[in-house]
């Protein structure tokens, strides 16, 4: 079999799928550890019989819904490349604008960061990775995302971000920050969305809180003040319907220059403010 026929194939298998095409070519540039440029520069290249079956058998796995990023075990996020496993919710897009709006926050020179419920290590190593003067501090309440968050900075060979296990603030008493970020679970219990697609397989411990999906949201916000410098910010991605009670949760914990900033779908997504006097 041909690249061309095979991917051909395996669109045909993933009419289910709105990203059949890239799904496809993702899952065979895994088997055949080559980069996406390879497909299009050799149409024509034929698979061994060993490497046609691992691809129907990927193939096979993706129609039947499991997550590309499960399959293939890594993530492109950032500038990095992320391990995933699925006790951790897997990088998204749009948590790229978090990144974006704290790397533009962040003062000069020196300063601590600290990821809240950091899972693969993506939001604190994306920051990492730009400010290496910085001190990133991801914590987690899941042991196994401690270790992959740790094996993540290895892997993209940054050593300014160092990662602890820790339910929020838990184990970090005392410790002040000059910036608090975090892509908490923000979903409504009950939503149908968890019914759909790659959320189906990912743990449900990563995406809801709550009734209205605000519960960490606000026990985040409650808690921030203490642990972050004055005029220190607080950043929070959040669901498209969101952003006015996150706005109102700051505000009545003193934090002023509140914003809300839309994602690329034009969707409120990132709400971030900063500390005010206690
Ligand atoms: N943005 C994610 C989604 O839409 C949810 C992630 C989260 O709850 N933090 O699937």
């Amino acid at each position: 079999m041909q690249i061309t026929e095979a991917l051909k194939w395996a669109v045909s298998q993933l009419s289910d799928s709105d990203s059949a095409g890239i799904d496809a070519r993702i899952l065979l540039c895994t088997v055949i550890d080559k980069p996406q440029t390879y497909l299009f520069t050799w149409p024509e290249h034929e698979l061994s019989a060993n490497e046609k079956a691992r691809f129907e058998a990927l193939v096979r796995q993706r129609a039947d819904g499991q997550p590309v990023a499960y399959l293939t075990g890594t993530r492109a996020f950032w500038s990095l490349t992320l391990h995933v496993s699925p006790t951790t919710l897997i990088p998204r897009p749009e948590t790229e604008l978090l990144v974006e709006q704290a790397l533009a926050r962040l003062p000069v020179g020196q300063a601590r960061v600290c990821d809240l419920g950091t899972g693969t290590g993506a939001i604190a190593l994306a920051i990492a990775s730009e400010r290496p003067d910085v001190a990133v501090t991801g914590v987690d309440r899941v042991a196994d995302a401690v270790e992959l968050a740790r094996r993540n900075a290895r892997y993209n060979h940054i050593e300014n971000a160092v990662f602890a296990h820790s339910h929020w603030f838990d184990s970090l008493t005392g410790q002040t920050f000059s910036m608090i970020v975090s892509n908490p679970p923000y979903v409504e219990q009950n939503s149908h969305y968890l019914a759909e697609g790659d959320v189906r397989f990912e743990p449900a411990s990563a995406l809801t809180a709550g009734a209205d999906g605000l519960d960490d949201i606000r026990y985040i916000i409650a808690q921030a003040p203490a642990h972050l410098k004055s005029d220190g910010w607080l950043l929070l991605e959040h669901g498209y319907n969101q952003a006015q009670s996150v706005q109102a949760l700051l505000q009545q914990q003193g934090f002023h220059d509140i914003t809300t900033v839309n994602d690329l779908a034009g969707q409120p997504r990132v709400t971030l403010g900063r500390r005010g006097e206690r």
